[in-house]
């Protein structure tokens, strides 16, 4: 395979930057490039060793660096490979790859180190996609969520259920290849609760990405309430508690801005905070049928109240258009004393009320507890269990599912052990697209081209 070189630190001013190089040439374009203080032979150095020394051109100093280096088939992509860490400016960083494609090096494409891992077995996919996974990550369990998939958890539990078909089919082609042997009413049987236990299995992990949902994806949050209830000051309050991460679309209006925030390591995404700060039009803004619209969307509501006062009739209409088990209410300044109790027949349908002063962050404690337990977040078991968090694996286990479900029908019908035989086919090769022995180029391209530069 071609030699690549890219920058693998973010662009921008760093105390180190790292420009990486995988592939056949790689030596052999540091030997041209690369002068070590004390001299070695390149070929003499070990894998996982660093040197110091300078990149030179023309025998002009580039910058000074510490080059590691990393040997066939110990090394991230499974190639020779080398990561020269040089002063972090964009302008040496930039000179440095130049001199390295100069010399017989092509420039990576996004993901392209790690696509190249996945070709030569060093990863599979689902590993390949918890990369991508660990570096977008916006909360710590999202991370872990990762690396679990990274270390092999998910790709050892399609393993296990691979054999379980495997074994099955085993059975069945004994069958198919002495039909004389016809299975036996006692071998259907034992098929078809291994298909059964496998269809459970299955489930699970299909489940499971509920919660991986939540995880990836955080819980999309709304805040509403009416004019001066304290939306901006319990948003502060939040942001102000927890280092929020902004994400800002490119191209379109303020009025998309995201922001995350980490909840028990759970990132809720606040949706609309840019009408939220735009308070002077806040009426206009935030109008019923617009808090309509974002009460819709959101997974949770947290519909803030001024208890200080009675409820006014923009509380009431609020109040109306929510839903009751995807909101918490929202008792505001306490420190002036509520007039509005927990008991308001206004708010009897609400089970999720929490009393907070936003002004003083009194309470916010509370109402983080309150979001943990309504999704019940304490009860995912980060270590044991497995997560499903990719779309597209979800999509491949329900696939499947389905074969499973065909399989049984039609061992319930009496069908030819072939037929079954296809079925139980089909859902190993659903699995195999999961840890992509069974993934088409289009889609192996296509999660690729979702990297980073250099990664
Ligand atoms: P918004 O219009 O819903 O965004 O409300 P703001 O957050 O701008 O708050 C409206 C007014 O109420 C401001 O003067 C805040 O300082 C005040 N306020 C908000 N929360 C509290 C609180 O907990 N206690 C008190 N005493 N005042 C608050």
């Amino acid at each position: 395979m071609s030699t690549i070189a890219s920058i693998s630190t973010a662009p921008g001013i760093g105390g180190i930057g790292i420009i990486r190089m995988s592939g056949e040439k790689c030596f052999e374009i540091l030997r041209k490039i690369f002068y070590p203080k004390n001299p070695y032979k390149i070929e003499e150095i070990k894998g996982y060793n660093i040197k110091y020394g300078y990149i030179k051109e023309n025998e002009k100093i580039i910058d000074e660096v510490l080059v590691s280096f990393f040997k066939a088939p110990h090394s991230y992509t499974a190639e020779n490979m080398c990561e020269i860490n040089s002063h972090g400016g964009i302008v040496v960083m930039r000179e440095i790859l130049d001199i390295c494609l100069k010399n017989g090096a092509e420039l990576a494409q996004p993901g392209e180190f790690t696509k190249r891992a996945f070709l030569n077995g060093r990863m599979d996919l689902s590993q390949a996609e918890a990369v991508i996974d660990i570096i977008n990550a916006k909360s710590n369990r999202e991370a872990k969520e990762g690396i679990k998939q990274l270390e092999g958890f998910l790709t050892q539990e399609i393993n296990k259920i691979k054999q379980k078909i495997l074994d099955i089919m085993t059975n069945i082609e004994v069958s198919i290849d002495y039909p004389e042997y016809d299975v036996e009413e006692m071998q259907e049987n034992e098929i078809k609760d291994k298909l059964t236990n496998i269809k459970e299995e299955l489930e699970k992990l299909e489940k499971s990405f509920d919660n991986g949902k939540i995880i990836k994806e955080g819980i999309k949050t709304a805040i509403i309430g009416r004019p001066n209830a304290g939306k901006s000051s319990l948003l502060n309050a939040i942001l102000k508690e927890d280092r929020a991460i902004v994400t800002e679309y490119e191209g379109t209006t303020r009025d998309t801005i995201e922001e995350f925030v980490n909840i028990n390591g759970i990132p809720l995404k606040l949706i609309d905070t840019a009408g939220i700060r735009n308070t002077e039009n806040a009426v206009e803004k935030i109008g019923i049928e617009k808090s309509k619209k974002i009460a819709k969307e959101a997974d949770l509501s947290l519909v803030i109240i001024d208890g200080s006062k009675p409820l006014e009739k923009e509380d009431i209409e609020i109040l109306k258009i929510v839903n009751p088990n995807k909101t918490i209410i929202i008792l505001n300044k306490i420190d002036l004393g509520l007039i509005i109790k927990d008991e308001n027949e206004e708010l009897k349908d609400f089970k999720n009320k929490v009393e907070i002063s936003a002004l003083n962050k009194e309470g916010i404690n509370e109402l983080y507890n309150k979001i943990t337990q309504m999704f019940n977040l304490n009860q995912i078991n980060l270590d044991n269990e497995i997560i499903i968090t990719n779309e597209r694996h979800k999509n491949i286990i329900k696939k499947a599912i389905n074969n499973v479900e065909k399989a049984i029908d039609s061992l319930n019908n009496n069908m030819s052990v072939d037929i079954v035989a296809i079925s139980i086919k089909e859902v190993l090769s659903n699995l195999g697209e999961i840890t992509g022995d069974e993934a088409g180029e289009e889609i192996i391209n296509e999660i690729f081209a979702r990297f980073c530069l250099g990664k």
